[in-house]
C-alpha cells in the first residue's frame, strides 16, 4: 500500500462524505456516486430502490466482480445520522475536513471511512488475478429499521448467490480493525394509553397520563428484574443484560390541553442465546391489566458466530491480534443471517461515531484499506 492509493482513500471519503445522506433523506446520489465506482472497477451492480415511509427513495446496491461462487463480500450502509446538533466550527457536518491526522465529518467514522477503504482496496486487486468472486452489499436505512437490508436479503440475486456460495462477508462498521464475532440486537416496545385531548378551560378532555402512570412502578419492577436475573444475562457481553431503556411521551404537550396519548417507549437489547419472550408476556399481562394497548415493532436479531470459527481466525491473523469480541450495537448483519460466514471488522471507533464532533484518524483509514486489500487478497485471489 503506497502513499499515492492512502491519499485516494481520504480523497474517496470526503467526496462521500459531502453526500448528506442522513437517514431521512434519499440516499440516491451518494448510491449512484459508489454505483458509478464500482462500475468503473468492472463491478456488476444491482440496484435495488423503495420508496420509504416518508416517501423518500432509498437505494441498495450489491455488486459483484469475478466468477464462480464462494469467494468475499464488504458490506457497508450508506446512511448517516443526523447532524443537527454538529458542533464544530471550522467545518459542517458535510464539509470533510482535515486537522491534527483526523478526518472530521458526519459519516466518516460510520461508515464512509470504511467503504472508501474498501473501495480503494478493490481497485488494486487485478481483475484478472482474481479466482472467486468480491462483492459489495451498500444498503439504505441501516440507522433506521434496517430496511436496505431487509430488501437485499429478499431480492437480491448475487446475495442469494452469496448463501448458497457460503461467502465470507466483512461487515466494515467502524470497530478499530478489531474483529467482532457477534451482538445484540434490537427490540421496540411501546405500552399506550389513549385519553381525549380538550381545551382545560372545559370539562371535555380524558388525560391518558392517568391510564398509564399507575401501570409505571409494574414495569419498572420488570425493567429491574430483567437487569439483575441471570436468565436474562449472556455473559459474552459487557453490559451482559438488555439494558432496558424507557422514554415516555405525551400527545399534545400543552399544559392547558389534556393529552390524548401518554406512551412509554421501551427498547431492549436482545443478545444471542436468552430469551426474552417471557419478558414481553409479562408486559403483555401487565397491559391488559390496566387496558393499555401493546406493540412490539420488527426488531433485529442479535448475531453470532463462533469466535473459533475458520473465517474469523484467518482474520485475526489478517489484523495480527489474538482473539475476536462481541459488541452491544446493531448491524446489518443481524437481518443478513443467512449468510452464515459472517464477520464485523472496520476502520475507526465507535465511540467516535454518532457525535457531534465525528471523526476518524487518517491512520486507521490507511490501515484499513490495507487490512481490506489483504482480505480480498486471501478469499478471492
Ligand atoms: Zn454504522
Amino acid at each position: 500500500m503506497n502513499g499515492r492509493e492512502i491519499e485516494k482513500t481520504r480523497q474517496m471519503t470526503q467526496d462521500l462524505v459531502r453526500f448528506p445522506s442522513v437517514s431521512d433523506v434519499s440516499n440516491e446520489s451518494v448510491s449512484q456516486f459508489v454505483a458509478d465506482q464500482l462500475s468503473a472497477q468492472k463491478f456488476e451492480v444491482e440496484w435495488h430502490s423503495y420508496v420509504d415511509a416518508k416517501n423518500q427513495n432509498k437505494v441498495s446496491l450489491v455488486a459483484k466482480r469475478g466468477s464462480g461462487l464462494g469467494g468475499v463480500a464488504y458490506l457497508a450502509h450508506t446512511d448517516v445520522v443526523p447532524a443537527e446538533d454538529w458542533s464544530l466550527d471550522f467545518c459542517g457536518p458535510f464539509e470533510p475536513t482535515e486537522r491534527d491526522d483526523r478526518l472530521y465529518g458526519r459519516g466518516t467514522c460510520d461508515m464512509k471511512g470504511s467503504l472508501a477503504c474498501a473501495l480503494q482496496a478493490a481497485s488494486t486487486i487485478d481483475p484478472q488475478s482474481q479466482s472467486k468472486p468480491i462483492y459489495f452489499v451498500v444498503t439504505s436505512d441501516e440507522e433506521v429499521g434496517m430496511l436496505g437490508a431487509q430488501i437485499v436479503n429478499s431480492k437480491s440475486k448475487y446475495f442469494q448467490e452469496m448463501v448458497e456460495g457460503d461467502t465470507v462477508g466483512i461487515v466494515g462498521e467502524p470497530t478499530k480493525l478489531g474483529v467482532f464475532h457477534a451482538h445484540k440486537g434490537g427490540q421496540r416496545l411501546s405500552v399506550r394509553a389513549r385519553g381525549k385531548s380538550a381545551h382545560t378551560s372545559t370539562n371535555e378532555g380524558v388525560n391518558a397520563n392517568y391510564q398509564l402512570i399507575p401501570a409505571l412502578p409494574e414495569l419498572l419492577t420488570l425493567r429491574n428484574e430483567s437487569e439483575s436475573n441471570p436468565k436474562y444475562r449472556n455473559l459474552d457481553f459487557d453490559p451482559p443484560t438488555l439494558s432496558w431503556n424507557m422514554t415516555i411521551t405525551n400527545e399534545p404537550e400543552a399544559v392547558n390541553v389534556t393529552t390524548s396519548l401518554a406512551q412509554a417507549n421501551i427498547f431492549l437489547r436482545t443478545m444471542p442465546g436468552v430469551d426474552h419472550g417471557p419478558l414481553l408476556e409479562a408486559i403483555q399481562r401487565l397491559c391488559n391489566q390496566h387496558q393499555l394497548e401493546l406493540s412490539i415493532n420488527d426488531g433485529v436479531e442479535p448475531w453470532q458466530v463462533p469466535s473459533d470459527a475458520s473465517w474469523v481466525q484467518d482474520m485475526l491473523r489478517l489484523v495480527q491480534q489474538p482473539e475476536s469480541h462481541s459488541v452491544c450495537f446493531a448491524t446489518d448483519a443481524g437481518i443478513l443471517q443467512r449468510l452464515k460466514r459472517m464477520l464485523i471488522c472496520g476502520p475507526g471507533d465507535i465511540q467516535q461515531a454518532h457525535r457531534s464532533d465525528e471523526w476518524i484518524s487518517l491512520d486507521q483509514l490507511a490501515k484499513g484499506t490495507q487490512i481490506y486489500q489483504q482480505a480480498f487478497q486471501h478469499w478471492a485471489v
